[in-house]
């Protein structure tokens, strides 16, 4: 059999990973060439943005129960056997603690229970008063959860190291249109995130919508867990702390807005009174590519087009298990 070229369009956290995937799971027999075709790449992709805490959030929630739950355990193992990794450190990748709380009861729902995911329980009245007096009123329910954080600016420049490493081409250009790619490779992954809208090919305007994310990272080295209260959170970084967020649908500007900014940073000293002697880094905003189904499937008019996208407040907790879907769909068409 013709061995494979692969293109995969787009060089965000699902690119990358999907690149890498393909060398770790498929023969070297069936593919002669991977290449991952991007207009951008870390620093300025959405993952750069993304603190990358491995937990599921605005996950298209309409995808198959069965389908999610298998995808979280993939990367989950992923990142278990990352983390075994004596200089993970160095690529973004540690432990965290995260306590999860809510001020509406019906919210508390907790992620698929199983001993594959990370560990969750639910938080008594009592801990809540006791480890968030100045906001106990508020926020009356929550979860404790032992996870990861993956930052995306460190792990990114590791994963394309290695794709490189192992003879994966990247190459910086803008695609028009995947079908354009045809005369060149004979499998085109798209893994274009939010922009899959832009693609003349990709008539999905209607489904895959932005969810802006605006976020504000401070230096605030004494905190050492992460808070989600509804829509605000507190998430260490090696370096930083991002502090977060907004999730506005549909909104496309990418420049900061000072008023969310303000917004974000008091909420956050209220949840956490210690940051007020944060000294502030700098605003960033990300469209989140979010979608009511995650879209990984065989293009429904040319089976040699794959997409991957549609990942929206979950790209990075997603990412491995994502990328096995994809390699089940090659050897599902080519083996
Ligand atoms: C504020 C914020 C916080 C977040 N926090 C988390 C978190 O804590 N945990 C988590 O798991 N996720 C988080 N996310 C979500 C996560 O960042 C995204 O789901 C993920 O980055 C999507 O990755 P992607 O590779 O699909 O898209 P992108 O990162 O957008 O990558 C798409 C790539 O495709 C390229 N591209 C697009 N169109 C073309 C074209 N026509 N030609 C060539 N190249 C093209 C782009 O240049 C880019 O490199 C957050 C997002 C935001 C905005």
């Amino acid at each position: 059999m013709k061995k494979l070229k692969i293109a995969i369009v787009g060089g965000g956290i699902i690119g990358v990973t999907t690149g890498l995937a393909i060398q770790q799971y498929l023969e070297s027999d069936l593919i002669e060439m991977i290449t991952i075709i991007s207009q951008q790449w870390t620093p300025n992709t959405t993952g750069d943005v993304s603190a990358g805490l491995i937990y599921p959030y605005l996950a298209a929630p309409d995808t198959p129960k069965q389908q999610m739950e298998r995808i979280l355990i993939d990367s989950i193992k992923f990142f278990d056997n990352l983390i075994q990794d004596p200089e993970s450190s160095g690529f973004g990748l540690s432990r965290l603690t995260l306590f999860e709380l809510f001020s509406n009861n019906d919210n508390v729902c907790l992620p698929i229970a199983s001993d594959e995911l990370p560990v969750i329980r639910t938080l008594t009245t009592n801990e809540i008063q006791r480890l968030f007096p100045s906001i106990q009123q508020q926020y009356q329910h929550g979860n404790l959860v032992e996870t990861f954080i993956a930052e995306p600016s460190l792990l990114l420049p590791y994963l394309m190291d290695k794709f490189g490493k192992q003879k994966g081409q990247m190459i910086t250009k803008h695609v028009e249109s995947l079908v354009s790619l045809k005369n060149e490779y004979d499998l085109i992954i798209n893994c274009t995130g939010v922009d899959a809208r832009k693609l003349n090919d990709v008539d999905d305007s209607d489904q895959l919508r932005s969810a802006r994310g605006q976020v504000m990272r401070v230096k605030a080295p004494w905190i050492r867990h992460g808070i989600i209260a509804d829509q605000w959170y507190i998430l260490p970084q090696i370096d930083s702390v991002v502090l977060g967020g907004t999730k506005q649908l549909d909104n496309y500007n990418l420049e900061p807005d000072p008023k969310i900014a303000e917004e974000i940073w008091q909420n956050c000293c209220q949840i956490m009174p210690t940051l007020k002697l944060a000294k502030k880094i700098d605003d960033y905003v990300g469209l989140r590519p979010f979608r009511r189904t995650l879209r990984i499937e065989m293009d429904n008019n040319d089976d040699h087009i794959i997409h991957n996208y549609g990942h929206g407040g979950s790209g990075v907790t997603l990412c491995w298990g994502s990328a096995i879907q994809v390699i089940n769909l090659i050897k599902s068409k080519f083996l």
